[in-house]
């Protein structure tokens, strides 16, 4: 574990030594150097690929336009969040890079959902976009067996000499390498594509349009059509960011501030703390639209492009354009999020539009606070090729062309967690078919990382894919605090995950152990318990409980050093160990409701070939339906239960719900 002056050291030296590779190449490629995997991309899926990769063994090649955009965070200045923070987690016990990176470059820390259960918190931060980019490109600069060179990769090396499961009919091309823009070859025996929103990109603010990857930065054309060329089913998105604005041109006084956790709540299983201290964060503000920005946005969708054009956007975090034009009289919550500790500028988070500027200027101006606000760079869409995830295995390889993997955004998904999850996944599996091991699969069962890819290669998707708990049937087990227990293991057998870090895993999982047990020998009737530690709520009853039973009583909030204290012969060694206690407390928590969980999940399993009544109407009230899921079961009108939980967004306890529900109706009818 790291102390604090250990982790600001650390983060000065990285900005010293990262400074002087800004605006180089790094070091020239060797054409006939002969790679294991070559990484496509500096974006989060690809930084997390090369890491993955090279930590198990390959001899990884990383390609990327420029050094400086290396962890480059295209839009939000924040990592985490209900179900993105679950991912974080996970890519944290399987050894990734962004947990790590946030816990040293964050400027405010804050556990979301707390008022629910532990299950769906989403530990999240706002980041320093600088100091966060600049974390990760130390990481991959002192990566062994991982070079870095600053290039456009323009197509793949292919040949056909590869047949699939011994039939010649289905005759598979095979990747070994890639061909850059100066004409350079360079070969591997696996190559991952992480071209995020680069694929024939094109940004646009009002109607003004050009071929980019993002602002500032070339699209990607010829992999595009090396893409197409090979047949694979593409699709087209689009995403947008918001104007960036002046600090010091905004009232704060006027706004409400929100602040960071104390003590901050760290990303990484390997760190107990974050590099600041809880009173040297920074605060966000909220503002809200007032009803004038309706009349801007719709008497202007003449000259927004963006908005008419013919691809998905986000359902989940929609422009300001998209909100206006679905809940026209609702008022919107903006957040205002620092973008660094030495950065004059300020992200208006929910305020993503593709006005022209001077609309934009006059659209910030309209809300509260923002009344002589500056725009420094006006917000801009971005419309992008993606691949139809469908074309990819569960270790994300493509079924079309052997050695070759395609991780991120380029397979529909939206957001840095997603596509770093999907990094991790696909470097260790490039590394994996390379030296003909065993590849990393994650089950729904087993992590969120295991829904995200069961969802995209099963069901495909046509609208940016974001991350949600409710997308989790297993979600009691699937938390973030256990999620080192879930998958370091796994992660360590193949490779993939250092000895330090099973070692620290095995060695809080040992505690727990220790400590559980320690709980569940202590007894006492409720009535003493009640006495001794005072709690009124506890309904003095004769028959005895353990001390770990005492822990799930959410009533009485009984927490592990409380018990400690009692018992410190048994206890005593644990009660300083906040991690541990915190983690015994979720546990015992959870317990009782996993297990009903999983008959629930059962129940469905049996019936799942249940009909469904033609004329069964979604918009009934027993049936507690998102809009978005009445909408969805009444247009694709499935006809069995099974179907039903297939379509995407339909959450696990809708599914629950509807089949109790028609069971109902047909008892209903059988006793008419
Ligand atoms: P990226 O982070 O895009 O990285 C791609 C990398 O590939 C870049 O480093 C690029 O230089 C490199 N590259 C591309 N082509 C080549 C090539 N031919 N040769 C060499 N290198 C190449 N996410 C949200 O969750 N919410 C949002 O509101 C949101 N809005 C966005 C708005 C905009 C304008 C943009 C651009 C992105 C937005 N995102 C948003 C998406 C978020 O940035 C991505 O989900 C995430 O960065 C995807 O990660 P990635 O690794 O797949 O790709």
């Amino acid at each position: 574990m790291l102390r604090l002056s250990q982790l600001k050291n650390a983060v000065t030296l990285i900005r010293k030594n990262n400074a002087k590779y800004y605006g180089t190449q790094l070091s020239s490629i060797n054409p006939h150097e002969k790679y294991d995997v070559i990484v496509i991309g500096g974006g989060h899926a690809g930084t997390e690929a090369c890491s993955a990769a090279a930590r198990m063994g390959a001899k990884t090649l990383l390609l990327t336009h420029k050094f400086n955009t290396i962890g480059e965070m295209s839009c939000n200045p924040s990592f985490g969040g209900i179900g993105k923070g679950h991912l974080m987690r996970e890519i944290d016990a399987l050894d990734g890079v962004c947990a790590r990176c946030c816990d040293i470059s964050g400027v405010q820390y804050k556990v979301l959902n707390r008022r629910k259960g532990p299950a769906v918190w989403g530990p999240r931060a706002q980041i320093d976009r600088k100091l966060y980019k600049q974390a990760v490109q130390n990481e991959l600069l002192n990566t062994p067996n991982l070079d870095i060179f600053c290039t456009s990769v323009e197509d793949l090396l292919l040949n056909e000499t590869d047949v699939k499961d011994g039939d010649a009919s289905k005759a598979l091309k095979r990747c070994h390498g890639v061909l850059l823009k100066d004409g350079t070859k360079i070969t591997a025996r696996a190559v991952i594509i992480t071209t995020g929103t680069f694929l024939r990109g094109q940004i646009n603010i009002g109607l003004d349009i050009r071929p980019a990857g993002r602002i500032g930065d070339e699209p990607a054309i010829g992999l595009a059509q090396s893409l197409e060329a090979l047949k694979f089913r593409m699709g087209r998105l689009k995403t947008g960011t918001p104007p960036r604005i002046k600090k010091d041109t905004i009232d704060f006084s006027k706004l409400s501030e929100q602040l960071g956790d104390s003590p901050p709540v760290p990303f990484s299983f390997m760190n107990d703390r974050v590099w600041i201290d809880a009173k040297d964060q920074l605060p966000c503000h909220l503002t809200y639209t007032p009803p004038s920005i309706n009349e801007i946005i719709t008497k202007n969708l003449h000259v927004n492009y963006h908005v008419t054009q013919d691809a998905n956007g986000p359902r989940y975090c929609p422009s300001i354009e998209s909100k206006i034009l679905r809940f026209g009289h609702k008022t919107h919550q903006i957040w205002l999020e620092p973008e660094g500790f030495d950065s004059d500028l300020i992200y208006p988070n929910g305020l993503s539009c593709t006005l022209p500027e001077e609309l934009q200027w006059q659209l910030v101006r309209s809300l509260p606070g923002l009344e002589n606000a500056q725009i420094t760079r006006p917000g801009y869409g971005v419309t992008y090729d993606y691949v139809d995830p469908r074309e990819v295995y569960a270790t994300l390889e493509t079924k079309k062309v052997n050695g070759l993997f395609l991780a991120g955004q380029i397979n529909g998904t939206t957001g840095y967690e997603e596509a770093a999850s999907q990094g991790i996944l696909a470097g260790a599996n490039a590394a994996a078919v390379v030296a003909n091991e065993e590849p990393l699969t994650l089950s729904r069962t087993e992590a969120y990382i295991g829904v995200l890819v069961d969802d995209l290669t099963q069901l495909g998707t046509t609208e940016p894919y974001r991350m949600f708990t409710s997308r989790a049937e297993f979600r009691l087990l699937l938390r973030p605090d256990n999620a080192d227990f879930r998958l370091t293991e796994k992660g360590f057998k193949m490779g993939l995950v250092s000895k330090k870090r099973y070692e620290h895993m095995c060695e809080s999982r040992e505690r727990m152990e220790k400590a559980i047990a320690g709980l569940k020998s202590i007894r006492k009737s409720t009535t003493e318990w009640r006495e001794q530690l005072g709690n009124e709520k506890t309904r003095s009853q004769a028959f005895s409980k353990s001390a770990y039973d005492m822990l799930s009583f959410t009533s009485d909030n009984v927490e592990v050093q409380q018990i400690a204290n009692l018992h410190p012969e048994i206890l005593g060694w644990v009660k300083d160990d906040r991690i541990v206690c915190d983690r015994i407390k979720i546990e015992a928590m959870y317990e009782h409701a996993i297990e009903l969980q999983a008959k629930a999940i059962e129940e469905v399993r049996q019936d799942e070939g249940l009909l469904i009544p033609s004329d069964i109407d979604y918009s009934a009230d027993s049936l507690s339906m998102s809009a978005e899921e009445r909408e969805k079961l009444a247009r694709i009108e499935p006809q069995t239960i099974a179907a039903a939980s297939r379509i995407q967004g339909i959450t696990p306890s809708t599914i629950v719900r509807l089949l109790r529900y028609v069971k109902r109706k047909n008892q209903y009818a059988a006793s008419c």
